[in-house]
């Protein structure tokens, strides 16, 4: 299975991913963890994003399309959920020939429903641990110690780029160059909307029915 996650920044898409990866064995490949990772070894590739990442912007297509078409290829054929990418037009037509070209194409396109008010306080609100990479929030999804993570004890960080001035940035980004993208995929697959403005187990319950009448097919 070969699956997009699309949704606003915050719509809850990492968080859902964890739950299909565990229930559907497949690879998660998130571009901006990918990205954070550069950054924190202190890459060429990092150095070159850190700007654009920073101010919400989107790092440009040429520098993202060739770091995910290079891990798509290099996926195993089990499959995988992209989360995070494609963020424009250009890049899901770049993914669609790089998977063409090794005889797959994607399956399903899960689009996570939202409103900006809600989004922007899962944002602010969010933690996460800078070992292991699990995300809490303040007040929806608290760890078991306050500040600490439940898997290893580190001290939760929160993203720079999930102060209010930058999340606003990434909203608006996110309507004039991703949203787009949904039209996209409609025209040409299948998109399994969800509503994401809903408890998380019960946005879980939703992606796995889904999920399952794709399954059947
Ligand atoms: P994305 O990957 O789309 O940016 P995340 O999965 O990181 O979003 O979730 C953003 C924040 O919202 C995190 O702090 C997370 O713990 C929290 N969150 C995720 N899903 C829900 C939900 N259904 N209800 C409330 N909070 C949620
Ligand atoms: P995320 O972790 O998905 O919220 O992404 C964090 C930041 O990384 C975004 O605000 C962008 O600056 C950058 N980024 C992640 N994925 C992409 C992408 N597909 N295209 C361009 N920029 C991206």
């Amino acid at each position: 299975m070969r699956l997009v996650l699309l949704g606003a920044p915050g719509a809850g898409k990492g968080t859902q991913c964890k739950n299909i990866v565990a229930e559907y064995g497949l690879l998660h490949l998130s571009s901006g963890d990918i990205l954070r990772r550069h950054r924190a070894d202190g890459t060429e590739l990092g150095r070159k994003a850190q700007s654009y990442m920073d101010s919400g912007a989107l790092v440009p297509d040429e520098i993202i399309i060739e770091m995910m078409t290079e891990a798509v290829n290099q996926a195993p054929s089990a499959g995988l959920i992209l989360d995070g990418f494609p963020r424009t037009v250009n890049q899901a037509v770049e993914l669609d020939k790089a998977l063409t070209g090794n005889g797959y194409a994607i399956d399903a396109v899960l689009n996570l429903k939202i409103d900006d008010s809600i989004v922007a306080g899962r944002m602010t609100g969010r933690r996460s641990c800078p070992k292991c990479g699990a995300v809490y929030h303040l007040q929806n999804l608290k760890p078991k110690v306050e500040g600490l993570c439940d898997h290893d004890g580190a001290q939760l960080v929160q993203r720079p780029d999930d102060s209010p001035k930058v999340v606003a940035n990434r909203l608006e980004t996110y309507h004039r160059q991703t949203e787009p993208l949904v039209e996209y995929y409609r025209n040409n697959g299948t998109v399994l909307d969800i509503e994401a403005d809903k408890d998380p187990d019960e946005v879980k319950s939703s992606v796995f029915r889904k999920l399952q009448t794709l399954v059947r097919m």
